[in-house]
């Protein structure tokens, strides 16, 4: 499984999964992807970025990844800053980008849905990822003139 690196796979939008479960065999497969070769520099992965249509991507925290299943921001910070950062679909570009500061992502868990406040350079992560599953790239985000 490779990433897709042709932006035609990345402009759709991605579809909630069913269950928690089948979420969790979808973040699986995006963390060994992330085990091999330049894809160890990976801090998040959507399953679009890998050919995939549902809403699930996983998150690095504290040096281990997280899965994010069925997320959206459901509030964000009105304070934003500009970031520079580069996309695993994209390799070797790297671009500013407006993000917020927080973000509240809800996502489901084993249990039920949950919120949680991200900020800094975890809130832009949840940020990138959430954008490619709703098939927003770094290249939509040059049309809007967000990126300088
Ligand atoms: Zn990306």
């Amino acid at each position: 499984m490779r990433i897709t690196t042709n932006i035609k796979d990345l402009n759709f939008k991605c579809s909630d999964v069913e269950t928690y479960e089948q979420g969790i065999i979808i973040a699986k497969k995006l963390i060994i992807v992330c085990m091999f070769g330049n894809n160890k520099n990976a801090v998040g992965l959507a399953h679009n970025q890998i050919r995939g249509n549902k809403n699930v991507y996983i998150a690095k925290s504290k040096n281990t990844f997280r899965p994010f299943i069925n997320a959206s921001i459901v509030d964000a910070s009105e304070e934003i800053f500009e970031h520079k950062e580069g996309c695993m679909s994209f390799p070797n570009k790297y671009n500013s980008v407006t993000r917020h500061k927080w973000v509240k992502v809800n996502h489901l868990i084993k249990d039920g849905y949950v919120t949680e406040t991200f900020t800094g350079f975890e809130a832009c992560i949840h940020q990138h990822e959430i954008d490619h599953l709703k098939g927003i790239d770094i290249h939509h985000k040059i049309k809007e003139g967000a990126i300088k």
